[in-house]
């Protein structure tokens, strides 16, 4: 990517409510509505209804919709992963983002520079989305979740193995599994499964909607029942996914004395899991943990590196450290939805 090329920040720049492209006239993931979105992925931070047209993948189309209703956007455009199309002149194309089912990044290309906005993402293996795939780029621009050293986040396999386990220690008491309820609930019971849990899952009713789409996209996740539908002594023993907050609702008094779970990458911080009365803390993230952080940037080979929300002080002071310009965007809204 050779110079007398202007330099990406002339034509791709915050504008408050995210990253506006000025030649291809589009944003990326912007917080308000407008009229030409370019959406990573379903998150709530990052997929917002009333845009005018929304570019984005299949899968995170169909997850808006659930989300939102049909008409949460004046238009729908999908893109498969590996396509390139034009937008005024820009070339822009998705590329796996390995976060949540229909992750993408985004590829911008204008005027012989490649920016690559990768909305959240990792590099842990995840068997309900298709793996996050590197792209060389002039700019990187990223998320800081966890841009901390101390971030350190576990196998998924290994936690659910750590829950197994538990059940098989206390067979007499429910483990009520709290994850959120994109992308790591669905994991879980996907993880669980590949760990040899075939007995029937039971679920919350905030976590269904999006479980039953993963399902109808192709994701299997075994036999699945609606809590409010089953009888609590077949309930008993068994695991119960659930939105995290309703580990600590009158919701949870139906089961007894249960175990309460906790999947997230916050589980590393033994203080959060203390105050909230977790009794078994699952290491279990969606988001790139610092190791894979720092190696991901290495690898796209990015003159500079634009960090959206999280820990951008921590990152952009390291970065700094070890020869690589970077800058925090300071994006307002980001990092809303619990992890
Ligand atoms: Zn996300
Ligand atoms: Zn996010």
């Amino acid at each position: 990517m050779s110079s007398p090329a202007p330099p990406v920040d002339t034509w791709l720049y915050p504008v408050g409510s995210g990253l506006y492209c000025e030649p291809g006239d589009f944003y990326v993931d912007p917080g308000r509505k407008v009229d030409r979105a370019v959406i990573t992925h379903g998150h709530s931070d990052h997929a917002r209804s009333g845009h005018g047209a929304v570019l984005a993948t299949a899968e995170t189309i169909a997850i808006m919709k659930v989300r939102y209703g049909e008409d949460c956007a004046g238009s729908f455009q999908a893109l498969a992963f590996g396509e390139t199309i034009s937008i005024n002149g820009v070339s822009v194309r998705l590329v796996p983002a390995g976060h949540i089912l229909g992750s993408a990044q985004v590829v911008i290309e204008w005027a012989g520079r490649r920016a690559v906005v990768s909305g959240d993402y990792k590099r842990a293996a995840d068997p309900t989305c298709a793996p996050f795939e590197v792209v060389q780029c002039d700019v990187f621009i990223t998320e800081a979740t966890f841009g901390l050293p101390v971030f350190r986040h576990e196998k998924a396999a290994h936690e659910a193995e750590k829950l197994l386990a538990s059940l098989a220690a206390e067979p007499d008491r429910t483990h009520l599994v709290g994850a959120y309820n994109l992308g790591k609930c669905q994991r879980m019971i996907r993880v669980v499964r590949d760990t040899g849990y075939d007995k029937p899952i039971y679920l919350h009713g905030g976590v269904m909607a999006l479980t039953d789409l993963y399902g109808k996209l192709g994701i299997d996740l075994g036999e699945l029942h609606a809590v409010s539908e089953s009888d609590p002594k077949s309930m008993r023993g068994s695991i119960v996914m659930c939105p995290p907050s309703a580990l600590g609702d009158r919701w949870s008094r139906r089961f007894g004395d249960p175990v309460t779970a906790f999947a997230s990458g916050w589980m590393r911080v033994r203080g959060r899991s203390r105050q909230m009365g977790i009794e078994l803390p699952l290491v279990v993230s969606d988001h790139v943990d610092w190791p894979e952080l720092i190696q991901t940037i290495i690898e796209t080979e990015a003159e500079e590196v634009w960090v959206t929300h999280g820990r951008e002080d921590a990152l952009v002071h390291y970065l700094g450290s070890i020869g690589k310009k970077a800058r925090a965007l300071a994006l307002v809204g980001y990092g809303e939805e619990a992890e």
